[in-house]
This record gives structure tokens, C-alpha cells and sequence, in this order.
């Protein structure tokens, strides 16, 4: 079985191919090292079974492959607004090159999309039903409607060319190898604590978030690709606390004085996030199994020993 794992040196992909290689099924491992690191797959470098290709998605390409796990895009905020043209363009080209392949290979296609599908949501947990609000002219749209778009676009490949395709949505995910400039809550206020600096809350901390341990994620993932479900599907850990909260839970695990700083809401950031996992439940027997204070425990371990490199 030959995988080809977009955005594969990145935070999840890193991980979805450390489970991959595990089986001892053959990995590409394509990115452009915009925000993955050769650290992360560093370990797989000699394995005969793993080939790294540098190569962006917005380009095209030919690979012999059986499946593909599209998962190339910068994900937090902080790298997606950088060059918020790019972004779009990564969601939409990029999408549709991997589709293209997937069709010319009769391969499996899964699409790693989000949560910020739902934008700033009015229903409160999120089903798959729900339809979002999205605003299409905001800073964070490049993101939320590039994975919109690129839902799409699968669903038609799926209509006109009877492609095999699994669309996931993913919810806030945390854990081991999340870069300290990474920019995200969890990433930002755990690299913080450790180097003495405040905490920074953006807006009153009050607004929440559901956040699931990357192992939990890629069992997901895994058991959407092997599934007949089409999707889309959300995967994330229901359970949902505060920024405020998360604040005071990382600060609790270091033995010392932590103050935090407030810095100004951004615009369009959710106001609440929760995921319906019903479906999950149902179709792929999923459910997260890491409980909160292990997954930041293990998290804030991988930072402390990562710090000075
Ligand atoms: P990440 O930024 O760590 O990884 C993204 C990877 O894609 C990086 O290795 C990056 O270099 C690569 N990449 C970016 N642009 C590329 C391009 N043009 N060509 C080739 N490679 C490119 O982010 P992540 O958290 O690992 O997210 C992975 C996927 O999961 C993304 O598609 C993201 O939208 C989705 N997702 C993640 C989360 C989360 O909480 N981590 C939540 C929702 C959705
Ligand atoms: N956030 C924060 N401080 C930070 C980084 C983020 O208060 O240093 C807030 C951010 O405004 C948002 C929440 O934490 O309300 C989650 O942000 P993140 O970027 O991790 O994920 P996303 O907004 O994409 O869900």
C-alpha cells in the first residue's frame, strides 16, 4: 500500500505517519517546509519504506499511489493570515492537484478540513449539519472559505468522476511537536510559561475552545480513511473549556508565579467551538480516549525537552 501524506512534516501529519510506518506500508511524505519541520520525520529519513519529497501543493505532480491524505495548509491563524493569498490558493490549487492525482491513481482521497467551517457558530455544540456562518471578507476567511471551497470540490469529484472520498472535520487539536512559533492558544501559552513570559489572552478569555490530544486525532483519521463514509465527519474531544480556564489549568502545572497579559479580540475569532461527534460514534466506533491534563502533561513534557534546540 503506497500513502502519500501531504503536509507530512508538519504537527499532525508528522503524527498520522509515525502511525502509517508503524503498518509498514510505504509513505511519501510531501511539504514545503512552510510550517512543518524536518525534525518531525527526521526519525523515518533511512527507513526503506519513507521518501520525502519537497514539493508544493499548488504545483502539480505525479506519484504512483493508493492513497492520499490531504493535510497540506497552514493551520493556526498567526501563518494562515501571513500571506492570505497563498492560503487560498493552497486550498483551492492544492486541493484540486491532489484531487486530479487521486483520480488519475483511482486513489483514496481524504481531506483533512475544520472546524472554522462553521465560522462563528450559532448552534451550540456543531453537527455536521449545521451550515456555518463564515464572514467571506474577514481575515480569517482565506482559511475558513478555502476549506469550504475544497469540501466542495471533493464532493464534485466524488459526483462527476465516482472518486473515493472521505472528508474529515477536524476541531482544535493539541500535542507533541506543535512549533513554539506556531502561534496557537495551546502552543503559545505552554512555550510562555517556560520561558518566563506572560500568558497572553486575547480578548476577555471568556470564549471557548474543545481540544483533543493528536493521538485521539489520528486514530480518527485512520479509521475515516478505512471506513465507507464519505463524511464530512468532526473529530475533536467534546470536552469544551475557556481560554481563561486553559490559562489557569497550564499555569497550575508549573510551580511558579505566571502572570498573564490581554491583548485585543481579533476579528471574527469564534466565540464558541464545541464538537458533535455523534457520527463519529456511530459510523467509525471513535471516541477520544486522552483525558485533558494527560495530553497537556505529555505536551508541556515534549516542550521542556525540545526548548534550547
Ligand atoms: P501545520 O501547520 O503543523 O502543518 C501543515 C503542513 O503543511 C506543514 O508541514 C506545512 O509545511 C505544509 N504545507 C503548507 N503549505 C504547503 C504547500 N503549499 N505545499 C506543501 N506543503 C505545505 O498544521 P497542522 O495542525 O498539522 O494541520 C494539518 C492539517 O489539519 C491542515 O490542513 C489543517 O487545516 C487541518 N486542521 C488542523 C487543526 C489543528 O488543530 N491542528 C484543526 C483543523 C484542521
Ligand atoms: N488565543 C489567546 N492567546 C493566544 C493565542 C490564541 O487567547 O496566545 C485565543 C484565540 O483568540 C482563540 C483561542 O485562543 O480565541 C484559540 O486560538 P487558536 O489560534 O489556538 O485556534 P483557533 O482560533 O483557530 O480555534
Amino acid at each position: 500500500m503506497k500513502h502519500l501524506v501531504t503536509g507530512g512534516a508538519g504537527f499532525v501529519g508528522s503524527h498520522l505517519i509515525d502511525k502509517l510506518m508503524n503498518k509498514g506500508d510505504y509513505i511519501y511524505c510531501l511539504d514545503n517546509f512552510m510550517t512543518g519541520n524536518n525534525s518531525n520525520i527526521k526519525h523515518w529519513e533511512d527507513n526503506k519504506n519513507f521518501e520525502m519529497i519537497n514539493h508544493d501543493v499548488t504545483q502539480k505532480i505525479s506519484l504512483n499511489i493508493d492513497k492520499i491524505w490531504h493535510l497540506a495548509c497552514p493551520a493556526s491563524p498567526k501563518h494562515y493570515q501571513r500571506d492570505p493569498i497563498k492560503t487560498t490558493k493552497i486550498s483551492f490549487l492544492g486541493t484540486l492537484n491532489m484531487l486530479e492525482l487521486a483520480k488519475e491513481q483511482d486513489a483514496e482521497f481524504l481531506l483533512a478540513s475544520t472546524s472554522e467551517v462553521y465560522g462563528d457558530p450559532e448552534i451550540h455544540p456543531q453537527p455536521e449539519s449545521y451550515k456555518g456562518s463564515v464572514n467571506c471578507t474577514g481575515i480569517r476567511s482565506c482559511y475558513d472559505e478555502g476549506k469550504r471551497i475544497a469540501e466542495s470540490l471533493s464532493f464534485d469529484f466524488l459526483r462527476m468522476h465516482n472518486l473515493k472520498i472521505h472528508i474529515v472535520r477536524i476541531f482544535n487539536t493539541y500535542g507533541p511537536r506543535m512549533r513554539s512559533d506556531d502561534g496557537r492558544v495551546v502552543s503559545n501559552f505552554i512555550y510562555q510559561a517556560l520561558t518566563g513570559q506572560p500568558l497572553t489572552i486575547y480578548g476577555d478569555g471568556k470564549q471557548t475552545r474543545s481540544f483533543c490530544y493528536v493521538d485521539d486525532l489520528v486514530d480518527g483519521l485512520y479509521k475515516l480513511m478505512y471506513s465507507k463514509t464519505i463524511g464530512p465527519v468532526n473529530i475533536g474531544n467534546p470536552c469544551e473549556i475557556s481560554i481563561l480556564e486553559l490559562s489557569e489549568i497550564i499555569k497550575n502545572k508549573f510551580n511558579k508565579e505566571i502572570p498573564t497579559i490581554y491583548k485585543p479580540f481579533p476579528q471574527d475569532d469564534p466565540l464558541q467551538r464545541k464538537p458533535n461527534i455523534e457520527l463519529a460514534k456511530k459510523e467509525l466506533d471513535w471516541e477520544p480516549e486522552i483525558d485533558f491534563n494527560k495530553g497537556i502533561q505529555k505536551t508541556i513534557e515534549y516542550f521542556k525537552r525540545n526548548i534550547n534546540e
